[in-house]
């Protein structure tokens, strides 16, 4: 069981802006008393009991936690410290300042095969590297990508939120979908073959031409194309696209486990190392569908926020109907007495109130 610290995590660092939320908390930017640093603190409720259906279990923010002490990746958000207080527990860990990956491209003017390829191998690697650890990851996706600074020339990738991520144990052998279900395939069998790399097909495929390769016109649709892996490169979105960069994606799309690239294979695939001069030109020629990626981009962010709102407006219908019938039932009863429990530590509420307010 992974130990967290209890002091007051507020007697060490000052607690600073809201970076970003997640469906079980915030982000902050904090400052390290004793030495200045700033770091970022992630703030996740715990939840009271195994019927509430706020805040995340214990065991959940453990095993997060444990994955995060057990990688040390340059393209691995590092941890820190772990506090934790009766209703909380706040990650201290590095403070990632360049914004998503997908914002800095979609502000670009233009953008060469060769320049999204920096890219794609700094996550290869850090997926190489989870792999070597047996982890996965299970939401690899363009939100959890980010920059550590966006202002230099080649800017470093991160990536964040393990809160899916499990640590698979040899042998074994797993069944999942889970996650974003655009970014993940379903996979079926031993870790040697799961499905890691569907999520850098999947990234590699918008990224180049500003569309999802699974989209359908409902969801179930995109599920089907999804397990069937069925999707095309169509001539309007992949005018300008390497036949090197399709087939790189061709093979970490494919249905059968065993026909698809592994991760030493990615990095060796000529789309990321050239094997001559040629392959290498022809990767600085084409450039990205910028217009379609902007597009793209802006109708994902729209779709966050649309969630986001739809995910307070459920909260704050969950906390009223609590208030109201605080005896109808027992769930009810202890959705109300997670809200105490919130009220309980003034600070941090206040903290919260604010940021919702800002
Ligand atoms: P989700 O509900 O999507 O699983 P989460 O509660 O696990 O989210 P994260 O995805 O880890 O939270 O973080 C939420 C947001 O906070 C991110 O999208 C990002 O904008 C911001 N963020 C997370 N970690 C950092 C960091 N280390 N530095 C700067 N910003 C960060």
């Amino acid at each position: 069981m992974a130990l967290f610290k209890l002091e007051n995590v507020e007697d060490l660092y000052e607690i600073g802006e809201v970076l970003g939320s997640g469906h079980f908390g915030q982000v902050r930017e904090v400052l390290e008393r004793a030495t200045g640093t700033r770091w970022a603190g992630k703030f996740l409720k715990l939840r009271k009991s195994a019927s509430s259906r706020l805040g995340l279990e214990r065991k959940n923010v453990e095993r997060e936690v444990e994955i995060l002490q057990s990688l040390q990746h340059c393209n691995i958000m590092a941890l820190k410290d772990v506090f934790e207080s009766r209703s909380e527990v706040v990650l201290i860990v590095e403070l990632i300042s360049g914004g998503e990956l997908f914002d800095f491209i979609a502000a670009k003017e233009s953008l060469t095969e060769s320049e999204a390829i920096e890219f794609i191998e700094q996550i290869l690697h850090g997926v190489e590297y989870m792999h070597s650890k047996r982890i996965a990851h299970f939401d690899l996706k363009p939100e959890n990508i980010m920059l550590s600074d966006k202002l230099v020339p080649h800017p470093h990738i991160k990536i964040i939120d393990f809160g899916l991520a499990q640590h698979l144990t040899q042998g074994e052998e797993y069944r999942s979908l889970c996650g974003t279900p655009q970014y993940i395939g379903e996979w079926n069998g031993p870790f040697e073959a799961c499905c890691l790399y569907v999520s850098i097909g999947v990234i590699t495929y918008i990224l180049l031409s500003g569309i999802s390769p699974f989209q359908g016109d409902t969801d179930e649709e995109t599920l089907r194309n999804i397990l069937a892996m069925n999707y095309e490169f169509d001539d309007y979105h992949f005018s300008q696209t390497t036949a090197m960069a399709k087939d790189f994606i061709q093979k970490l799309l494919v249905k059968d486990q065993n026909e698809r690239m592994t991760a030493e294979e990615s990095l060796l695939h000529p789309w990321i190392k050239p094997l001559n001069r040629k392959q290498a030109a022809s990767r600085c020629r084409s450039s990205i569908n910028m217009k379609n990626f902007k597009k793209f981009n802006a109708r994902r962010k729209w779709k966050m926020s649309y969630n986001m709102v739809s995910a307070c407006n459920r909260l704050c219908h969950l906390q009223l109907l609590c208030k109201a019938s605080a005896k109808a039932n027992e769930e009810l009863r202890q959705c109300e007495s997670d809200q105490e429990d919130t009220e309980s530590k003034p600070a941090s509420l206040l903290r919260r109130r604010l940021s919702s307010s800002s």
